[in-house]
């Protein structure tokens, strides 16, 4: 483990506070604790046949090259003695839930990124402890003590910098960027590593002649607008290493929805219409739950070839009846059969929401640069 020495200066005047947890290697580390015969082995956690993706590596995985969202195939001929073991989204859930409830115990600024990560605004402590990088380092040893399984954290005065610093010392590390550092930190680095800078945004980058954050900053902003559009503005600031962002806790809901992904492909009308009543009756429950009045219902099939599309219709009345719900979807999905080729996934979203109670930001909250 590598650690930077706290000099409590973290709190410098009029700067926050925060912290970026970050499990490691998380899927797959879950399975290494749960089973035994697979610690110290390269594991990959989803399918391995056919068009399985790698959902996460372990790091004797990742030695050999192979990285999440990577072919099933593609990972094994650069590993032969991977092995494949299948999700258990209940495990992670839990995990999840234990490491936000530590979260919480210290800051309700707490914004989830996806199960295993999370931004926390610490400016103002609830146990009064004061040093950002201090609770950082308990909030990894309560990790360990709880979940047998480590973190890494980020720690600096913004969500980009400490993002950054959470990467910087993995696995089982940790990282300061104080005030005054972190333009620094962000222009020795490569732009790859900037967070909403996905592997096509990078490419396009080194098309245009930027590779590190050095570069980036050399830009003024019209140019970065005239090829970035909205972008520009976030990555004009990170590349001197600002960022505006709050940490957001919570957001008014603006839709409700779920999906169901199938291991068979769904063909057959009569499938489909089987499929549709099953997620009316899923997404119904949630809108109840939320109690959720939308105009309109969208309707996204995922194709075995994943192109995803999507329809959608739009009432002048909030749907309040449940008769009213099933009828639109199931007028969506008669108009779209038959279905050129199979599907993997079906879904169903009210949007265009009015009132409703305040839910947990969706964890998936991307940047994007496409
Ligand atoms: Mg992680």
């Amino acid at each position: 483990m590598i650690s930077v020495e706290d000099k409590d200066d973290d709190g410098a005047d009029g700067l926050r506070k925060i912290i970026h947890v970050d499990m490691d290697a998380f899927f797959a580390s879950v399975e290494q604790r749960d089973n035994p015969d697979l610690r110290g082995k390269p594991v990959a956690v989803g399918g391995s046949s056919g068009r399985g993706v790698v959902a996460a590596a372990s790091y004797e995985a990742r030695k050999f090259g192979v990285k999440s969202a990577m072919p099933s195939v593609t990972a094994k001929r650069l590993c032969p003695d991977l092995i494949f073991v299948k999700s258990r989204f209940d495990a992670y859930r839990e995990v999840s839930q234990q490491i936000r409830a530590i979260f919480r115990h210290h800051t309700d600024l707490v914004e989830p990124l996806s199960l295993d990560e999370a931004y926390l605004d610490v400016t103002e402590d609830k146990l009064g402890i004061g040093s950002a990088t201090r609770i950082a380092e308990l909030i990894r040893q309560e990790i360990r003590a709880k979940t047998r399984l480590t973190a890494s954290a980020g720690v600096s005065y913004n969500k980009f910098l400490a993002k950054l610093a959470s990467d910087q010392n993995k696995p089982d590390g940790m990282c300061v960027i104080r005030p005054g550092e972190g333009a620094d930190f962000v222009q020795s680095l490569p732009v790859r590593r900037f967070h909403g800078v996905g592997p096509k945004g990078a490419e396009k980058m080194d098309r245009l002649g930027i590779q590190t954050g050095a570069e980036l900053a050399a830009k003024d902003i019209e140019w970065l607008r005239a090829h970035f559009g909205s972008f520009a503005d976030y990555l004009y600031r990170a590349a001197r290493g600002i960022d505006l962002r709050p940490v957001r806790s919570s957001r008014i809901r603006k839709s409700v929805g779920g999906e169901r992904t199938f291991s068979r492909d769904l063909s057959s009308g009569s499938e489909l219409r089987e499929t549709l009543e099953d997620i009316i009756d899923i997404v119904w429950g949630y809108i109840e739950r939320a109690e959720a009045k939308g105009r309109t219902v969208t309707l996204k099939m995922k194709y075995i070839d994943f192109q995803i599309f999507s329809r959608a219709k739009t009432v002048d009345q909030p749907i309040t009846d449940r008769a009213q719900f099933e009828a639109l979807s199931r007028q969506l999905l008669e108009e779209v059969l038959p279905l050129p080729m199979p599907i993997r996934l079906m879904g169903l979203t009210l949007s265009k929401l009015e009132g409703g109670k305040e839910e947990p930001r969706r964890p998936d909250a991307q940047l994007s640069l496409l």
